[in-house]
């Protein structure tokens, strides 16, 4: 019992049933590991060791001072105001060139581009758009744990091949009756870049099934030993819409600045509405600073030229520290920054469920060592971990390395 203006009314329990596209969401475990690291870090400076952490996809270089003086400077032109719907003019203006330049593409205009919050917000809307769709497994967690069930989609994990490569077979039989094809290139957690050949074959299943293509191309300048990246959005077809972001090309993580770009009239739109609905635009200092990131392609050549040759480096060192690791499979990494190696034949037989899921997990952690677990990835490849390299200087790697030696050297089998 309580009192409402004096009065006592009866209480009753709420029976309301939460919408499901918020309650379905999960707490990314990747979270939750970030938190065990931090504790756990603090006991291993008590006793002079140092923690390592390989969990998270942030990156340790600052934003390039040219698109933070850029984000002054719209502040200083009272870029202060209610954005346009979809994005203001001069930043879509500057995608259109932009891909014109990288990509070679002339048909694009400013209409079949939208601004959204991050790369994030863009699929997510695109996700939206449907309710059956289909990706690789392993898959980015964020598509499967917040998007998925954002969207209430019916969603099927199509397994990559051991060696990351894909079974076109298994791709044709996931997408009949369904909507959409969610294809992440550079691929995060497996660092594989797919060929030209694989993604438009991957494009042509899927036209050819009236299947749309959400194309996730959040690490495309991050690709190494001099490889190019082929975007989707040169596909001149309406079944194609492409997701892009300054988080990871900029070290921009924490403006929450990307865009989509589709050729489909009617998907730009929704995709409008649904980006109004929800924030009601894109800050549009910020566009202007992203804009000035696009446009300076000089200075952004350089600063992405030092943070690959970096990431490069890195990626070189944990390869060649664990590639030696036996009965660990590694494969190097063509793109983002993330590794992907399989335990299977280290993990002792008799573990099954979570417990043979987090084995690895574990004894790194004990190490000092964070890593992911792969069921944050989907169902198929639960015995690998996701190593990011994003955030660690070569002598830390060197430094892990050794204890992933010390770990599985004498690991029980
Ligand atoms: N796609 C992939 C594969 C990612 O790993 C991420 C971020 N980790 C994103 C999209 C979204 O990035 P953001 O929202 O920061 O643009």
């Amino acid at each position: 019992m309580h009192s409402v203006s004096g009065s006592t009314v009866q209480k009753r329990p709420f029976r309301t049933r939460f919408n499901p596209a918020l309650e379905d969401i999960r707490m990314s475990p990747i979270v939750s590991i970030s938190e065990e690291a931090r504790t756990r870090a603090r006991e291993f400076e008590k006793s002079g060791e140092k923690f390592m952490f390989f969990q998270r996809g942030e990156i340790d270089f600052p934003t390039p001072a040219f698109i933070v003086e850029a984000a002054k400077r719209g502040l200083d032109r009272g870029l202060t105001k209610y954005p346009k719907s979809g994005g203001e003019d001069f930043f879509k203006e500057a995608v259109v060139a932009r891909l014109r330049a990288d990509q070679g593409i002339d048909d694009l205009e400013p209409a079949h581009v939208v601004a959204s919050f991050g790369g994030q917000e863009s699929l997510e809307l695109a996700f939206k758009l449907f309710t059956r769709g289909a990706g690789f497994s392993p898959a980015w967690s964020g598509a499967l744990e917040n998007f998925v069930p954002f969207a209430q989609i019916d969603f099927e994990e199509v397994p990559l091949n051991r060696d990351f490569s894909v079974d076109f077979d298994r791709v044709e039989r996931a997408i009949e009756n369904r909507d959409f094809f969610y294809l992440n290139n550079p691929h995060n957690p497996t660092g594989k870049v797919f060929t030209e050949e694989e993604l438009l074959r991957i494009v042509d299943i899927c036209t050819r099934n009236g299947v749309f293509v959400i194309a996730d191309e959040a690490y495309e300048k991050i690709v190494y030993d001099g490889r190019t990246h082929y975007s989707l959005s040169r596909v001149r077809q309406d079944n194609v819409i492409t997701a892009f972001t300054f988080s990871k090309t900029y070290a921009m993580t924490g403006w929450r600045v990307g865009y989509a770009v589709t050729r489909h009239a009617h998907i730009a739109k929704l995709l409008r509405l649904g980006n109004y609905t929800q924030t009601a635009g894109v800050t549009t200092f910020l566009q202007y600073a992203a804009a000035e990131a696009l446009n300076n392609v000089e200075e952004s050549r350089r600063a992405i030229a030092a943070m690959v040759a970096e990431f490069q480096h890195r990626r070189d060192a944990l390869y060649d520290g664990l590639k030696d690791l036996p009965g660990v499979v590694v494969d190097r990494p063509a793109g983002a920054f993330y590794m992907f190696p399989n335990f299977t034949d280290v993990i002792p037989r008799r573990l099954a469920g979570e417990e043979r899921n987090h084995y690895v997990y574990q004894l790194l952690m004990a190490q000092g060592v964070a890593t992911v677990f792969g069921s944050c990835f989907g169902h198929h490849f639960t015995d690998n971990i996701r190593i990011s390299f994003s955030a660690t200087p070569v002598a830390v790697i060197h430094d892990a390395c050794e204890r992933f030696h010390r770990v599985f050297r004498n690991a029980p089998r």
